[in-house]
């Protein structure tokens, strides 16, 4: 296992986790691009992270849609689950920067909170952020996690204050935080295992206002929410299954029919990416009370036959029962076969 865990005495990078190391066929370098110090690079085609040149900042926290970093001294989730009405964050304050939250940990604190304050205003004089490339990339979380909010017919959004500069009690916070966290671990363990812990404290956020929300439909334009739908070009393949990260995608014992969870789903868009018949689409809506309660779906069923050729099940319509696979390897060997069967070998 610790192989594929690079750690330095306060940070850690988990290979298994980082969708661009996993899976061949993804593009993500949130960490890589928003990192101030360019600790990430990439070593042949494997992210790696410098452990001279990384300076815990905790910047890289936020934008990493599978936690696949962490910080021994700071978890952005402790701060969703915090005891008290109300919420001051600042990086003069209780956390290293802003930036280790992502838009589903402020869409928490809203949804958890009567108020939530955030302190932006040192950022412009932050050696971190000379470009501002870090502030702007914090107000677009900020401002994601308002518009999820307002879609649910809540009104409320998050507010600035300013912390006088002095971080006298950032550890004192820190270590309170860590309790209420393991409270919430039953979640953590009655949720779907793979999906990341910030999902899970979104859904149980809205668990714990479903009945009051004015809107239990949203838009699917939100960047940590997806519901997929698969159409009947599908070849039963099995790709999208087997890359999907999180399990958000899975078959029934009969193998006739993919499943779908769309609260395990990080919206990677590896399924989409990875199916040669381009078979799964996104829908625009979605009901977030199914969300939040890991409902599963039936995006597809098939009329399973057995390929005369590799003799595996198949997803039939019509015509030949040979499966799509032996299909396409008999028509690109078609001339070696036809070869051989001319010209026997001696
Ligand atoms: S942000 Fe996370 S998933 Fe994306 S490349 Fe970095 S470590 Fe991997
Ligand atoms: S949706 Fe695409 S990747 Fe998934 S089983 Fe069907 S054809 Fe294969
Ligand atoms: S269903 Fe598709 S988009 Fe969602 S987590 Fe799985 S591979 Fe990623």
């Amino acid at each position: 296992m610790s192989e594929y865990i690079q750690k330095g005495e306060l940070f850690s990078f988990n290979l298994l986790k980082c969708l661009r190391t996993s899976y061949f066929h993804n593009n993500c370098q949130e960490c890589l691009e928003i990192c101030p110090k360019e600790a990430f690079f990439f070593d042949r085609r494997k992210l790696t992270l410098d452990f001279e040149k990384c300076t815990n900042c905790s910047i890289c926290l936020g934008v990493c849609p599978t936690e696949a970093l962490e910080l021994t001294f700071f978890d952005p989730n402790e701060f969703v689950i915090s005891e008290g009405k109300e919420i001051r964050i600042s990086c003069k304050k209780n956390v290293p920067c802003l930036s280790g939250f992502s838009s589903l940990h402020f869409a928490s604190l809203l949804l958890r909170k009567e108020r939530v304050f955030i302190d932006l205003s040192h950022c412009q004089e932050c050696e971190l952020n000379p470009d501002n490339r870090i502030l702007t990339s914090i107000q677009e979380r900020v401002k994601e996690a308002n518009r999820f909010v307002k879609e649910l017919g809540v009104e409320k959004e998050i507010e600035e204050f300013e912390e006088p500069p002095s971080r006298r009690n950032f550890f004192k916070a820190i270590f309170k935080a860590t309790k209420t966290l393991l409270q919430e671990e039953s979640f953590k363990k009655s949720g779907v295992n793979k999906t990341p812990f910030k999902w899970q404290l979104l859904k149980n956020s809205i668990k714990l206002n479903f009945s009051s929300l004015p809107n239990k439909t949203v838009s699917t334009s939100f960047s940590f929410l997806a519901k997929k739908r698969i159409e009947n070009s599908c070849t039963n393949c099995g790709d999208c299954v087997q890359f999907c990260p999180t399990d958000a995608l899975f078959y029934n014992q009969q193998g006739d029919s993919i499943f779908f969870t769309a609260g395990a789903c990080i919206d990677c868009n590896i399924c989409n990416d990875i199916c040669k018949s381009n078979s799964i689409n996104d829908e625009e809506k979605i009901d977030i009370i199914a969300w939040a309660f890991d409902r599963e779906e039936r995006l597809i069923k098939h009329q399973l036959e057995i390929c005369q050729e590799c003799k595996t099940p198949f997803p039939y319509v019509e015509g030949e029962k040979i499966c799509s696979r032996c299909k396409e390897f008999l028509e690109d060997f078609k001339d070696i076969f036809k070869l051989a069967n001319e010209e026997p070998l001696d």
